[in-house]
């Protein structure tokens, strides 16, 4: 585990500060130029309130046409469908769109209430993760992706070596991140919408994306800007932080015309990332399976875990049992066989 200062990708304790935005740091590291938020982790924000995600449930018809648009380009790298893990998967958007196409969806987050949304609104597959870690069987994914998340990791060389595994020798990466070299973070500096220190925790580069890619053993395809498909009523919303009464006098605006419903394709400071395996290998097929179990491995010893009554999943080797909520294997909630306490947050 880093220590409170340390550069989460290279370890040096050497870092030069760049941003103080409300009393938190963001630095930029002299050996590896990452730029993060020098803190321990704090502990992870658990929205489980429904109203949270009001504006994002809203946003569904918008989100599928972004989402239809990067699998589409996915499947080009690939040459076809078949199974996906979505990595903080917030409510199922992403799965559903992928579910459409006709991939096999799988979903997971570190937050129980999406992914028990995903499975209730959308009847998703999925698993709730532990921060940081993904407790996952190798080469059972075609394709992985991991949209606006990577900048809320604090350990994502350890994150991104589990995918690495998950994915079969022929599987995909896709990952999507805010872009702090965009013209955007330039022209913004400190105001930048994207530096949301209590949030995130991690600024990438295209050069330190794609070196925390190759440390982890990943060999990358392409590194691009990305763009997201917008109402323009949802747009004018996102500028109230700016100025409220100049954002509501441009909706006004937007109505009389009639145009606030019109969705445009907008780029807004992020790049994306397609990367796989790397090395030569011989073809590895994807490892048919029947039901999560055949997914999902103990998150502690990756070993296999078995169904215990309805509400545990129990380690077949360290014997630590999994909280299962709705059928919905936790990870993040753990103990000691036959002891009731929670002893883990992990
Ligand atoms: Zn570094
Ligand atoms: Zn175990």
């Amino acid at each position: 585990m880093r220590s409170a200062i340390e550069c989460p990708i290279c370890a040096s304790p050497k870092a030069k500060s760049l941003y103080l935005v409300k009393g938190a740091d963001v630095v930029e590291c002299y050996h590896c130029s990452m730029i993060y938020v020098p803190i321990p982790a704090p502990e992870f924000a658990k929205n489980n309130d429904s109203l949270g995600y009001y504006n994002y449930r809203s946003e569904f018809t918008s989100h599928l046409m972004t989402f239809n648009k990067r699998l589409e380009e996915s499947e080009k790298y690939l040459g076809r469908m078949g199974r996906i893990l979505d990595i903080g998967c917030v409510l199922g958007h992403m799965g559903e769109a992928a579910r459409r196409r006709g991939w096999d969806v799988y979903v997971t987050d570190v937050s129980e209430f999406t992914v028990l949304e995903a499975r209730k609104n959308f009847g998703l597959n999925g698993f709730i993760s532990a921060p940081d870690k993904l407790a996952v069987k190798p080469g059972r994914f075609d394709l992985i992706t991991m949209y606006d998340m990577m900048e809320h990791l604090s350990h994502p060389l350890d994150l991104l070596k589990d995918v690495r595994k998950a994915l079969s020798s022929c599987g995909i990466l896709h990952i999507s991140t805010s872009n702090a070299q965009s013209w955007s973070a330039k022209i913004m500096g400190r105001h930048w919408y994207h530096l949301k220190p209590s949030e995130h925790l991690l600024y990438f580069t295209p050069e330190t994306l794609r070196s925390c890619l190759e440390r982890t053993g990943f060999e990358v395809l392409k590194i691009k800007s990305i763009c997201t498909y917008m109402r323009i009523n949802d747009i004018l919303l996102r500028l109230e932080r700016y100025s409220k009464k100049g954002a509501r006098f441009l909706r006004t605006i937007a109505r009389t015309l009639g145009i606030s419903d019109w969705r445009v394709k907008i780029f807004t400071g992020e790049m994306q990332a397609w990367a796989q395996p790397a090395g030569i290998r011989k073809e590895q097929k994807t490892q048919p399976v029947k039901d999560i179990l055949d997914i999902v491995c103990c998150s502690n010893c990756r070993s296999e875990i078995q169904l215990f009554e309805e509400s545990e999943a129990i380690c077949t080797q360290c014997e630590l049992s999994f909280e299962v909520v709705m059928g919905v294997i936790n990870f993040s909630k753990y103990a000691k066989h036959g002891k009731q306490k929670v002893i883990g947050s992990s």
